[in-house]
Parts: structure tokens; C-alpha cells; sequence
């Protein structure tokens, strides 16, 4: 299994630092996150180290993500949140652990967390939704 010396969720799968375990297979490790955001928040991880989204191979995207909808049905059946994002932060702003992870938080009424997206549709006209798109095809 590739692993990144000093990465505390290398350490985390190895066993070597303590986790709540909530679910391991051959190619995925999910565990309790140390902050419960919300009851329930839960870390899903490759085994296999990537330090990111933009290095995570194709095979270990496929046996995480296929994860998802089990785990996210266990938390609800669990404690019946009222919703559940699926978070991901990967380089700049917000990814403290360098190791790619994907949090599953569960929500409940009056949680206090703010996870909102702004709406720029104002700012756009069919020619601005055109270059964004030609942008992103000529980097494929
Ligand atoms: P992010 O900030 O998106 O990179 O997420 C990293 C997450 O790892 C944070 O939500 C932390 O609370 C969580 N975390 C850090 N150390 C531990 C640990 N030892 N066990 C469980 N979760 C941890
Ligand atoms: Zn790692």
C-alpha cells in the first residue's frame, strides 16, 4: 500500500495513531473525524496515500465513492439527520490534512454550520457561459 511518511491518516489506516473506525475494506478506511462537526461527521479515505482529488487514481475514486450512499444511509438510519453534505476540500483554502478525504456530515435542524454557495448567475450572459465551458474542454 503506498504510503506518505509523517501523513497522519497513513498513520491512522496503519494503526498506529488511534481512530474510531467505522468501516474498512481492502481499499478504504472511514473513521469518526476528531472534530464531530455535526454527530456523526465521518472521514472516508483511500488507503493508498494521495496527497489530493488531483492525484487520487481512478480505481480507489471508484471503491470510495461507491462507498458513499451505504455510509450516508447508515448515518441517517443512525441519527436521523435532516440532510448530509459531502465535503471535500483539496489544496487551498481549507485542506488541513494532506491526505484526499471526503467528510460526510451529517445535518440537523439549528446546527449552527454555514455551508452555502453564492448564485452569480446575475453576472453571466450566454457568452460568459460559453468561455467557461470552452475553458474547461480545451483543458481536457
Ligand atoms: P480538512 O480540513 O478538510 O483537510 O479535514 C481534515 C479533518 O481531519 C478535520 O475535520 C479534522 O478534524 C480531522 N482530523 C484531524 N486529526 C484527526 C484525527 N486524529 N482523527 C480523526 N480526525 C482527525
Ligand atoms: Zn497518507
Amino acid at each position: 500500500m503506498k504510503r506518505k511518511p509523517d501523513c497522519l491518516f497513513c498513520k491512522i489506516i496503519a494503526g498506529e495513531i488511534p481512530s474510531y473506525k467505522v468501516y474498512e475494506d481492502e481499499k478504504i478506511y472511514a473513521f469518526l473525524d476528531i472534530s464531530q462537526g455535526t454527530r456523526g461527521h465521518t472521514l472516508i479515505v483511500p488507503k493508498a496515500h494521495a496527497d489530493s482529488i488531483y492525484d487520487l487514481e481512478e480505481a480507489h475514486a471508484a471503491a470510495l465513492f461507491a462507498l458513499v450512499p451505504k455510509l450516508s444511509n447508515q448515518l441517517k438510519r443512525a441519527f436521523n439527520p435532516i440532510g448530509i453534505n459531502l465535503i471535500s476540500n483539496n489544496e487551498q483554502p481549507y485542506q488541513t490534512v494532506g491526505h484526499f478525504h471526503l467528510h460526510l456530515l451529517p445535518r440537523y435542524e439549528g446546527d449552527g454550520l454555514t455551508l452555502s454557495m453564492v448564485n452569480r448567475q446575475s453576472d453571466y450572459d450566454q457568452q460568459a457561459y460559453v468561455e467557461v465551458l470552452d475553458t474547461i474542454k480545451a483543458a481536457q
